[in-house]
């Protein structure tokens, strides 16, 4: 695991960023070559947008959110569409719904990604909802987890 130091605007203290190849990968296989790491610091979050050769494109800081509903044994993952699969252009979305998108890896259930985003778990079930009819969330998968 390599780390990359980045500043913290919230609080200027310096984030450690981890980057594995897992996260290259995933940033590789992203429609905007960009994949979200998230970093707890303190009472707010730290959001790294990372390329696939681990360069920090842009950090965004976020309010921590505390967790409103418990989790339950079904989970709801969103599926995102990847480069080959053809989708609308990402300039039309919003920087919300934009900052969901490249927290969808697949595996993370809705209530996963409210967390490292710092949201409600039911505002992002709403945004995901739009991507998924704007075409940019191939589905939404129930599994038991
Ligand atoms: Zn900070």
């Amino acid at each position: 695991m390599k780390y990359v130091q980045v500043k913290c605007k919230r609080c200027g203290d310096i984030v450690n960023i981890p980057i594995d190849d897992e996260i290259l990968s995933r940033a590789e296989k992203s429609p905007s070559g960009l994949t979200g790491v998230s970093v707890i610091h303190g009472d707010h979050i730290v959001l790294a947008y990372v390329d696939s050769h681990g360069n920090i494109r842009s950090i965004e800081v976020v309010d921590a959110v505390k967790r409103t509903i418990s989790y339950t044994r079904m989970k709801r993952i969103p599926i995102p569409k990847d480069k080959t699969e053809g989708l609308p252009s990402l300039d039309l979305l919003s920087p919300i719904e934009w900052r969901i998108l490249a927290f969808c890896d697949g595996k993370r259930s809705i209530g996963e990604i409210a967390d490292l985003v710092g949201m409600h778990y039911f505002d992002v079930k709403l945004i995901l909802e739009k991507l998924y009819q704007k075409g940019y969330i191939k589905e939404i998968r129930t599994v038991l987890s």
